[in-house]
């Protein structure tokens, strides 16, 4: 029988670093570099050692720990920052997985040909500086100027939320030059959507990534009297919006199948009962899991706003706020997930991810792979984020033998 990750030990892992940013509202608040997470991060760092595993930190503040072998590096790993009242297994599942797989592996005294290391990337959630902040310096895809003048969405600065701690928007920046040699990565997640869920498969198989493109959009008009002006005289922006929003996601739907288009912030100005709306801000958030059908979908949505301002007599802006790019699976990582899945006798489900993940940075310097367990009734991001025991004990193992695969 193969080697097998101690279920138990996991779960208590699980079950202490859950303890680190209870919210008295409800969840876990553990952003990174708070309070929680500085202490979430000296706990993690006391597990690395207590396994017996080489220690490492580099200028984004990820963590590392190293099971040293020969050549290449195959790395497995994910965050341990949350998001404000978020969950206790997004992120935490694949950091703690990877860790207990490590575990098993040394202490089974087996001798990899590659090196393996875990991974905890800094700030995956974007409450500082946008998304993937850790994994995005690690990969060195970070827009230093949109660092350097980075506004956290705490309302501070980033130096200020990284005074007193060893990190600084510089080493920030030079995280890459600390990149080992790295062959491979894997991610195990929670899949934070309800379809393996749904479909009652224990495992699922990711085959792309979903790139996204963030809009701030205004349509603007002009402001009126709501008793005093005639329906034909008005420039209603308001009226632009909600004859933009069904018709996005009719276009979305139709004709950019694996596409996502969501309007989730709204703010009509002045905002008053007896005011006409004179300009109406919204988010825009697209997501599709095709490099040619994100771009194409922004483009034809741009158009369709254009077209709407044009016909009501309104004016249309809009401004990129943050863009990551979709990533396909490698075949032969995914195969080779299959292949292990299958001889573990697990059932899989291969299934896109519409979320974004550190595997997507990662993937830009070496092949990467994730492998998803169900969230039941599809909930994360919420107090009510949940995992089943046997699912984390199938991913966790899937991602054993398919990490020593890799390994050699
Ligand atoms: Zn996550």
């Amino acid at each position: 029988m193969s080697l097998r990750i101690d279920l138990d030990r996991l779960h208590k892992d699980l079950e202490d670093l859950g303890q680190l940013g209870r919210d008295p509202r409800g969840g876990v608040s553990r952003p990174s570099f708070s309070r929680a997470d500085l202490e979430a991060r000296d706990w993690l760092k006391g597990r690395i050692r207590e396994a017996g595993l080489e220690l490492r930190e580099d200028g984004a503040g990820n963590i590392f720990g190293r099971l040293p072998g020969a050549g290449r590096v195959v790395m497995a790993g994910s965050h341990l920052d949350t998001v404000v009242n978020g969950g206790m297994f997004d992120g935490a599942v694949g950091v703690l997985a990877a860790l207990e797989c490590l575990r098993r592996v040394k202490e089974e005294g087996l001798a990899p040909v590659k090196t393996m290391e875990v991974a905890s990337f800094t700030d995956e959630e974007g409450n500082l500086v946008g998304d993937f902040l850790g994994s995005r310096a690690f990969a060195g895809l970070i827009d230093p100027d949109a660092l350097r003048a980075g506004q956290t969405s705490f309302g501070m600065p980033l130096k200020d939320i990284l005074a007193g701690t060893a990190f600084t928007p510089e080493t920030i920046l030079g995280a890459s030059r600390e990149r080992p040699d790295l062959e491979a990565y894997l991610e195990l997640h929670i899949e934070q959507g309800p379809v393996l869920d749904t479909e009652d498969v224990p495992v699922g198989i990711v085959e792309a990534i979903a790139g996204k493109c963030w809009r701030l959009c205004s349509f603007t008009g002009r402001a009126g009297h709501a008793g005093t002006t005639p329906f034909e005289l008005r420039r209603d922006a308001f009226l632009g919006l909600a004859d933009f929003a069904p018709k996005a996601t009719r276009l979305a739907a139709a004709e950019y199948e694996g596409s996502m288009v969501t309007i989730g912030k709204i703010t009509a100005h002045p905002g008053a009962f007896s005011i006409i709306p004179g300009q109406v801000d919204f988010s825009l958030d697209v997501r599709s899991v095709s490099a040619d059908g994100l771009a194409g979908l922004e483009r034809a949505l741009l158009t369709l706003a254009e077209d709407i301002a044009a016909t009501r007599g309104l004016g249309f802006v809009s401004k990129l706020i943050d863009k990551a790019e979709p990533v396909r699976i490698p075949a032969r990582i995914q195969d080779l997930l299959k292949e292990e899945a299958k001889k573990l006798g697990y059932e899989t489900l291969s299934l896109p991810s519409g979320a974004g993940h550190d595997a997507q940075m990662i993937a830009s310097v070496c092949e990467a792979g994730m492998i998803f367990i169900p969230s039941p009734d599809g909930i994360s991001h919420s107090p009510e984020e949940s995992v089943r025991w046997e699912d984390l004990d199938k991913g966790a193992n899937l991602l054993l033998a398919a990490w020593l695969r890799l390994a050699g």
